[in-house]
């Protein structure tokens, strides 16, 4: 038996909506930050915990790592074909950093919360089981 397992595409356009505007990775829905840097502990909306566990953000820093160097390198490689200073680099480099922090602290979550949800899903609390399970 051949299963497709494969999500709709209105349920992938779903999720990357819900990713661009950072919401829940489970209703969708519900936002997950209620200041620049802090998190509701429950989905305000659906009522999930985001943190899973102890820890559960750690695997967080792995797409601040990718998102960092995609924001910083186009920025990098201009400077350096240019042929900035090594004080204009640093410069524009610390400050890029400083000013874009927030949002990649902020994505790196969002993300990491859909792949979890995607690689081990959870359904809202209270609502009905799969047909198969
Ligand atoms: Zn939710």
């Amino acid at each position: 038996m051949n299963q497709d397992t494969r999500q709709p595409i209105s349920a992938s356009r779903n999720r990357l909506l819900a990713i661009l505007l950072q919401r829940c990775p489970v209703c969708l829905e519900g936002k997950p930050f209620d200041g620049l840097l802090h998190m509701h502990k429950t989905c305000p909306r659906c009522g999930i915990q985001f943190e899973r566990e102890t820890g559960f953000f750690l695997n967080a820093m792995f797409f601040a790592y990718a998102l960092g160097f995609v924001v910083l390198a186009p920025s990098a490689l201009y400077l350096y074909l240019t042929g900035a200073s090594t004080a204009l680099f640093t410069g524009v480099m610390a400050a890029e950093i400083l000013l874009l922090w927030p949002l990649v602290f902020r994505y790196s979550r969002i993300l990491w919360m859909h792949v979890d949800q995607m690689l081990d899903p959870r359904r809202i609390p209270g609502s009905a089981p799969e047909p198969d399970a």
